[in-house]
């Protein structure tokens, strides 16, 4: 895709400053690194890209602090060609970066005017994704089961759905996994479940962290 070298010197800073936050897997550094960050916040907010910051996209919502889409990244963990699905689009960045990581990327939201301009965007950048207007709670059935998932809102209860969407464990293979924040409003842990079996998943918790509201349905 064509790459605005204009902020390459700024986007190579937050590498650094994403580096020095303990994120050292190189493949993840390289995607973030590949993203044109500015490209998807408004244009009086494209000085800030590349703060290690949260920045408003409008209806409430934001655009993940890198070091967050870093540190989702790496435990998800995508291989090129997994099966992954997002939930909570919002400006499209993270899901360019599993774009960038070779994963086939399905990605859902809930407002219909951030899908919109997002779906929009993400094709102009020429990242090759699918996209859909939805709850993204209740998962994607028609194309699950999912290598993994990843959820960007904050959720007061891990949904059974998504759960039930990963892809179970093979011989060969572990099954797929579900990274998600869970916690109240203010504050939720990082969980990562993996799917190894029919009617089993195990379950990690990790570090605190700050995302807007994971809520049902469309508007
Ligand atoms: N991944 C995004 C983060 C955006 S903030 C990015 O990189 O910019 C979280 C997004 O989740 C918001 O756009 C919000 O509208 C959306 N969201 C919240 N609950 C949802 C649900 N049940 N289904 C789909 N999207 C949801």
């Amino acid at each position: 895709m064509a790459v605005d070298r204009r902020f390459q010197r700024q986007r190579d800073h937050l590498i650094e400053l994403i580096r020095s936050k303990g994120i050292e897997d190189e493949r993840i550094l390289a995607a973030i690194r590949a993203v044109p960050r500015h490209a998807f916040v408004d244009g009086a907010l494209q000085t800030r890209a590349y703060e290690d910051e949260a920045l408003p996209i409008g209806l409430g919502q934001t655009i993940s602090q890198p070091f967050t889409v870093a540190y989702q990244s790496l435990l998800l963990d995508p291989r090129p060609g997994e099966r992954i699905l997002e939930i909570g689009t919002g400006s499209g960045y993270q899901a360019a970066v599993l774009c960038e990581l070779g994963a086939e990327v399905y990605s859902i939201e809930r407002l219909r005017p951030l899908f919109e301009r997002t779906r929009h965007l993400l094709r102009e950048l020429e990242y090759r994704l699918s996209c859909r207007l939805g709850d993204g709670t209740l998962g994607w059935e028609e194309v699950a089961p999912f290598d993994g998932i990843i959820v960007t809102a904050g959720a007061g209860t891990i949904p059974e759905a998504l759960k039930l969407q990963l892809r179970e464990p093979t011989e060969d293979r572990p099954g797929g996994r579900l990274i998600i924040p869970v916690g109240g409003s203010h504050a939720q842990t990082m969980n990562r479940l993996v799917r190894t079996g029919p009617d089993s998943w195990e379950r990690e918790r990790m570090d605190g962290f700050r995302f807007v509201p994971l809520l049902t349905g469309v508007r």
